[in-house]
């Protein structure tokens, strides 16, 4: 499939996931590479990938992608104690989507008006997404998004980021379910493929390919800028393993990177599959920290492609046991020199909150708590950057309640709370949501 489709199909039409045919080899080019900005590196990285688009059309793409953020470094490195926080959320929504969805935007508009078609974009959001995709495609004449998120388990702010939208193109749905039930009606809908192709239906989650592909920059760009002596481990607030499996598709180019830690909330099943082999599905815990509330991680089934040798009748038979049953096992145990994963509960995200603003005045969101509070229990050596993947003001109760002062303010969502705002109910039922589709969908 060449690149246009792959980012117009989202999901595979077998149900399944896109994966790169090659992953190239960069060590050729890092030394070339290493003074250049991000979206010059960015430029590079995207270009690899991507067979359909001429050059100067995608640097254009590329360029006006990041022009909407706010920091001219679009990704700042900051040092906090011993660690280096990556800031990714310096984008419209101040959440490190954008860095991904911004791009998507763009591309998405540069392949609609060459081909004239139209798209009706599906997503399910824990919090994040949802305005991130909106901000991305707000507006555009060939593009309608329809919005589904877990009625009352998102914050008051993302609700109010996503549904004060004015653009005609936005439709937000408030689903009676959690944030798996919203991605579990995405897929089955995505595997209606009737249902699909007369509607064009088109992904903006992560499981779209291209989202994974615009996170791969920012790994390629820390481990350039800290990689000297030692190669660059990363730790990663992880939900959906969208942004952890772009740190191991960048290492696997050969940018220098050492250890991948992932990090998750009391919904552990990722950090007991790193210590057991077992995948096993329990029941949602909701935390402060509802961007990974999730239970069934959408990606991993990309690393566990990789993980099996590129076998897809093995994987294939991992994925419908763990469908069937809810739980799957490796036929052999998991030994990587990638991974290393810890959970991390809601009183350690409070306590890393407090200690990091005592001991260096940062104001850490509680997602990116996680990954410092991960990252403490690791003693590794070389340089480790914490992606910070939220602003702190999108989760003020968290972050006010653990430093004990108003500290989580940002004057873009301060903005919101005046504003009017619109949102369709639906029960978490396939019919109702591919009804609203039918209804406003073009
Ligand atoms: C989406 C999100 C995450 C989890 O990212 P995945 O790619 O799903 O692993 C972590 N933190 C924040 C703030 C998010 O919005």
């Amino acid at each position: 499939m060449g690149f246009q489709d792959a980012v117009l199909t989202g999901l595979a039409p077998d149900g399944g996931l896109l994966v790169p045919a090659t992953i190239p080899d960069v060590t050729p080019m890092l030394a070339s590479w290493q003074g250049l900005s991000f979206v010059e590196l960015a430029r590079e990285i995207v270009l690899l990938f991507v067979d359909d688009i001429p050059r100067e059309d995608l640097e254009r793409l590329i360029t006006d992608a990041y022009a909407n953020f706010s920091h001219p470094e679009i990704a700042p490195l900051t040092k906090v104690g011993n660690v280096t926080v990556m800031e990714l959320f310096h984008g419209p929504t101040l959440a490190f989507k954008d860095v991904a969805l911004q791009l998507l935007g763009q591309i998405f508009e540069y392949i609609l008006a060459h081909e004239n078609k139209h798209l009706n974009i599906l997503a399910a959001t824990s919090g994040d997404t949802g305005s991130a995709a909106i901000a991305g495609v707000r507006g555009l004449p060939q593009i309608d998004i329809f919005v589904m998120y877990p009625r009352g388990r998102v914050s008051h702010l993302q609700e109010l980021q996503m549904t004060t939208e004015v653009a005609a193109n936005v439709h937000c749905l408030s689903v009676e379910g959690s944030f798996d039930d919203c991605q579990n009606l995405m897929k089955t809908i995505f595997e209606d493929l009737a249902f699909k192709e007369k509607y064009a239906l088109g992904a903006a989650n992560s499981v779209n390919w291209a989202r994974v592909l615009a996170q791969i920059v920012y790994y390629g760009y820390a481990s350039l800028k800290l990689g000297g002596e030692r190669p660059v481990s990363f730790c990663v607030p992880t939900g959906n393993f969208g942004n952890v499996f772009a740190g191991f598709t960048a290492k696997r180019m050969g940018f220098p990177i050492e250890r991948l830690i992932l990090a998750t909330n009391e919904n552990d099943i990722l950090a007991k599959f790193f210590e057991s082999g077992v995948y096993e599905r329990g029941e949602v815990r909701y935390t402060v920290t509802p961007a990974m509330d999730i239970q069934v991680a959408s990606n991993f089934e990309r690393f566990l492609y990789y993980h099996m040798d590129c076998d897809p009748v093995a994987l294939g038979e991992f994925m419908a046991d763990f469908a069937r049953s809810g739980r799957a096992e490796l036929a052999a145990p998991l030994h990587t020199d990638d991974f290393l994963a810890t959970a991390v509960s809601v009183d350690d995200t409070l306590s890393a909150i407090r200690t990091v603003y005592e001991t260096s005045g940062y104001v850490a969101d509680p997602h990116t708590a996680i990954g410092l509070a991960a990252a403490e229990r690791f003693a590794l050596e070389g340089p480790l950057v914490c992606l910070a993947t939220a602003h702190p003001a999108k989760f003020p109760d968290a972050v006010n309640k653990a430093v004990g002062e108003d500290v989580a303010r940002h004057p873009t969502l301060d903005s919101l709370c005046d504003r009017e705002s619109r949102t369709t109910n639906v029960p978490a039922d396939i019919e109702a949501i591919k009804d609203v589709i039918r209804r406003l969908g073009h």
